[in-house]
This record gives C-alpha cells, sequence and structure tokens, in this order.
C-alpha cells in the first residue's frame, strides 16, 4: 500500500492543478512549484486601467453535459456556476468591399448563408452540412486513458467508431486550404481559408462547427483567470499546496531514478514522484540534462513529425465605444498591409470582442483583441533581449498601424482608444516559460494524429509529464482531462484504485 505518497508537480498551469486536485483526492501529498507569482500558466487574465484582458480564452470546449469532455470539467468545477455565452456565429469574415459571409454557429443557419452566398457550390456545401451533422452524433468515451484500455474497451471504441472511421481519416488527411480549394465561388473559397486554418486538418475544423452547433463550445463569463482561479481553489481545498516565484532548475536524479527537484534559488525539494507539468522543451533538455531521451521524446523534438504552432502577438485595445452590434468575432481585409516581424506582413485582420462579458470592459466600452500572425518568434525575444527600447516601439508601431485598420475597418475607433497592450512571443515565454511563445504547443496534422501521450520516459523512473507538450496538442478541456487520465495511470502503477 503506497497511500500518501509524496508528489512534487512542476507548473501550476491548468494541467499541474489538475493533477493536482485528482492526485490529492486518490490519497497523495502533493506540492505545485510554480515560476510565476500567480496560478493559471497561459489560461490567465490582467487588468489593463479599467479593461480586464483575458489573455488566453476564445472558446472553452467541453461546456455541455452532452459532450463527454464535461465530466472533467465537472471534476474541478461547479460547471452549473458559471455562466456562458454561447455565439452566433464561430466568426464572419469580411472582403475589402465590405461583402460578409457568417460561418454561423446553428447549422441550419449556416447552410442557407452559404448558399445564399455562394448558389453554385450547393453541391460542396450540402457535403460540409452533412459532415457536421454526421460527426454531430460522434461522443467517444474518454473516460479512460488510450493505455489502461482493455481489449473490452477497444472493441467498444472501435464499434463507436465504425460508422465514422473512415470519413474521419479522409477529413484528417484534406487540410483546410485543400477543403477551401474545391469551393468554386472565390469569396467562400477565401472566406473559408481565412476562418480556418490553412494546414490544420479539416476534419478539426468540421468538429469546431459541430461543437458550436450542439452549445458544446462557449466563453465562460469572468474569462480565463475566473476558471484557473476557482481551479486553484478546488486544488486548495482538497489539501495541496502551491508555491509561487518558484522555477524548478534541475530535476534530481540518482541511478536513472528521479529524486526531487532542485529550485533556481538552490532549494531543494524531495519526493517519491515527480510530475512535470511545465514546458516540454525545458523539461527535457534543461531540467533533466538532455540525458534521458527515449524514441517517443527524439521524434518530437528532434524529428520533423512535430512542428510547433504558428505563433501570434496578443494585442488588446480599450475602446470607449459600444461594439456588442458587431459580430464577436471578425476577420476583416486591410486596405495597406501591416508588418510585424521580419517574416510576417499581414492582408487580413481577425478581432474579437468580449462585450458580452461585463467583466471585461465598463458599461457602453469595449475589449477587443487580436492575434496577428508573428512567424518570427526569436526576432522578439532577442529584440526584447538586445534593444528594449527598439522592442517598445515596435510594439508601438504595430499597435498604431492596428488601431488605423480598425478605424477603416469600424470608424470612431482612433479617437476613442483608451488602453493598448501587446504581448509578443517574448511576453508569453517570460510568463510560462512556454518554447517559441505560442498559444499552444504543436501544430495539429495528419502526421501527429494518434501519436501517443508522452506520460513517461523510458529509462526513467518515478517521473511523469502532464499538459500540452505531454499531448498531441494543447486547449483546455484537453489538459484538463490529461490531470484525470494522469492519475488513473499513477494509480495503476502504484496499485491504487482510482477514485474520481
Ligand atoms: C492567446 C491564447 C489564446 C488561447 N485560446 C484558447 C482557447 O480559446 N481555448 C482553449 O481551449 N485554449 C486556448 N489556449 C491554449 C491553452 O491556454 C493552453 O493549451 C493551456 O492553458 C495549456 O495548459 P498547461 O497547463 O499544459 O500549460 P501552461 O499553461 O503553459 O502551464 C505551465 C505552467 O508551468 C509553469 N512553469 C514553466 N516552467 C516552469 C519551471 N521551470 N518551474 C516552475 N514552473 C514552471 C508556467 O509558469 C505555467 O504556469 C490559448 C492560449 C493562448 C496563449
Amino acid at each position: 500500500m503506497t497511500k500518501n505518497k509524496k508528489v512534487i508537480i512542476i507548473g501550476g498551469g491548468l494541467a499541474g492543478m489538475s493533477a493536482g486536485c485528482h492526485l490529492q483526492n486518490n490519497g497523495f501529498d502533493t506540492e505545485i512549484f510554480e515560476m510565476h507569482a500567480c496560478s493559471g500558466g497561459l489560461c490567465t487574465s490582467w487588468k489593463r486601467k479599467d479593461y480586464m484582458i483575458d489573455g488566453c480564452i476564445h472558446f472553452m470546449m467541453g461546456v455541455s453535459p452532452t459532450d463527454s469532455s464535461y465530466q472533467f470539467w465537472s471534476d474541478l468545477i461547479d460547471m452549473k456556476s458559471i455562466d456562458f455565452i454561447y455565439h452566433d456565429a464561430h466568426c464572419v469574415v469580411e472582403d475589402i468591399n465590405k461583402n460578409r459571409i457568417s460561418f454561423y454557429s446553428n447549422v441550419n443557419q449556416l447552410e442557407n448563408e452559404l448558399l445564399s452566398k455562394a448558389p453554385e457550390d450547393k453541391k460542396q456545401i450540402k457535403k460540409l452540412i452533412r459532415l457536421i451533422k454526421k460527426f454531430s452524433k460522434l461522443n467517444l468515451p474518454v473516460d479512460k486513458p488510450y493505455e489502461l484500455m482493455n481489449m473490452k474497451d477497444k472493441l467498444k471504441v472501435a464499434y463507436l467508431m465504425m460508422p465514422y472511421l473512415y470519413t474521419l481519416l479522409k477529413y484528417v488527411k484534406i487540410s483546410n486550404k485543400e477543403f477551401a480549394a474545391k469551393f468554386k465561388n472565390p469569396n467562400l473559397k477565401r472566406a473559408f481559408e481565412t476562418a480556418f486554418i490553412g494546414e490544420t486538418p479539416s476534419f478539426y475544423s468540421i468538429m469546431t462547427m459541430v461543437w458550436r452547433h450542439k452549445k458544446e463550445m462557449g466563453y465562460p463569463k469572468g474569462g480565463a483567470v475566473h476558471i484557473s482561479s476557482l481551479i486553484e481553489k478546488k486544488y486548495k481545498a482538497a489539501g495541496g499546496n502551491i508555491h509561487f516565484n518558484s522555477k524548478t532548475a534541475k530535476i534530481l536524479v540518482e541511478n536513472n531514478v528521479v529524486k526531487g527537484i532542485e529550485l533556481e534559488n538552490g532549494e531543494k525539494h524531495y519526493a517519491n514522484l515527480i510530475v512535470s507539468a511545465a514546458d516540454g522543451r525545458s523539461t527535457v533538455y534543461d531540467m533533466l540534462g538532455g540525458k534521458f531521451k527515449d524514441p517517443n521524446i527524439i521524434e518530437r523534438y528532434e524529428g520533423d513529425i512535430f512542428e510547433t504552432i504558428d505563433k501570434t502577438l496578443y494585442v488588446s485595445v480599450g475602446i470607449n465605444k459600444d461594439f456588442s452590434d458587431q459580430p464577436h468575432k471578425l476577420h476583416f481585409e486591410l486596405n495597406k498591409p501591416i508588418r510585424i516581424d521580419p517574416m510576417t506582413e499581414l492582408n487580413v485582420l481577425e478581432t474579437t470582442h468580449f462585450c458580452d462579458d461585463p467583466s471585461s470592459a465598463p458599461k457602453g466600452k469595449s475589449l477587443l483583441s487580436l492575434m496577428p500572425e508573428s512567424k518570427d518568434w526569436k526576432y522578439w525575444v532577442n529584440l526584447r533581449k538586445t534593444d528594449i527600447q527598439k522592442y517598445k516601439q515596435e510594439k508601438e508601431r504595430i499597435a498604431n498601424e492596428i488601431i488605423e485598420a480598425l478605424d477603416n475597418c469600424y470608424g470612431n475607433v482612433k479617437e476613442n482608444i483608451e488602453m493598448i497592450d501587446v504581448a509578443t512571443p517574448a511576453t508569453y515565454i517570460r510568463y510560462t516559460n512556454n518554447w517559441t511563445g505560442g498559444q499552444i504547443s504543436w501544430k495539429a496534422t495528419h502526421k501527429t494524429f494518434g501519436k501517443p501521450t508522452l506520460w513517461q520516459i523510458n529509462g526513467l523512473s518515478n517521473f511523469y509529464m502532464t499538459g500540452q507538450w505531454a499531448g498531441i496538442s494543447g486547449g483546455l478541456s484537453n489538459v484538463v482531462m490529461m490531470g484525470n487520465h494522469l492519475t488513473q495511470i499513477i494509480c495503476k502503477n502504484e496499485g491504487l484504485k482510482f477514485n474520481r
């Protein structure tokens, strides 16, 4: 019997806190060591003047009991206490002549919209709608991690997947760009490609439309900080302890057995098990010194199958103007391109307003956030290191050009600006240590589909990993689920029965 084993968790993001809650509930004594002064990791918000910037959530998946990941949220949060907003469209795409195509959440409304805007594409539109309706019926059992499934569980999944498998694999291989290319109407072609990221498998975009239609995807009022603080409360109530401003520098290993951690300030802490819920690359190459690499690690970090997600800036503006009659997410074409970094010039901007959430801005005013792509993340890191003045000037220049573009798009913006905030990949690295400073970890591609989760490294005992780098991609509901799955695996390895 190994009850009350001590577990150290590196990183107090959602993955680390979810693992902490489940481990506490299963009789382990856990402590989280978090480098930042607060919990949440990427799932965070910050206050600027009268505005609360949600630096993360645009949509949260698994927010309805009809979705199998709802249970993982309910383990941590009283979901009924949260007021979710369900937007009537995933997004709206506007061309240079102000013609708009709305990707409505409701599938019938979506069908009518697309048919009215591109009647010549009736066949392809009907196909898209059929796919959304077909996958609306798919709900996979995710209560157990794949590694713990027995033959009966696998047969059950295979049986449930049978009617979908051929179509699913087909649309995992067809990218959004290829799907868009099948439309004849140039506006719809361009709008689809703008609304759904080009190289991503179109299966993921179809599923996004499914979740929107079924109201399984929503925005929680109170935003990212509300969600992460509720999970922190749950963890503390379960007896967990978080140490802030405590960056792990080394994972201590003796004879291939992990014994503890050493913080940047030299303090050493020991435990029976160590879980890294922090950035994957620094876990493997810095904290473990690159000494423990199995084929799965090498495939991820040294091969060409896994690519990190495309990077963006995160630009927020507070405006003394009510945007609530505008689409919550609008992509619009620019009159003049905006240069973001030496490798990126943009012709389209995507803007989101948070007017449905009163905590984001004072009444009658609006918070807008934009995530302009920035291909050259190293440029921002180096510029901040070598020339902080130029770094600030570049952020300001981009903010001004964006405000000019917003003014052209919506009118009366420039004179009503009250707050501007620009975060770069360097900002996300500084606060969360995430490699490349992207929004999530890996790009979801057909090459990574179905790859195993990196829970452990072969040849290293008493050590586990969780979170967005251990999975094949990130996302809040995913990393929250991983905390549950990891605890099931640890319980199995420790000979304990898992309690939810
Ligand atoms: C702008 C933006 C928009 C996003 N939008 C969405 C969205 O709409 N929907 C969605 O589902 N997801 C979204 N995401 C992605 C989502 O936020 C992440 O996938 C998820 O939060 C990752 O959780 P995590 O716990 O695995 O990692 P993290 O949140 O990165 O947590 C890791 C933690 O480890 C800490 N840490 C790192 N190194 C150390 C160390 N050496 N010692 C101690 N602590 C350390 C970090 O400070 C951090 O707190 C978005 C992210 C961003 C940035």
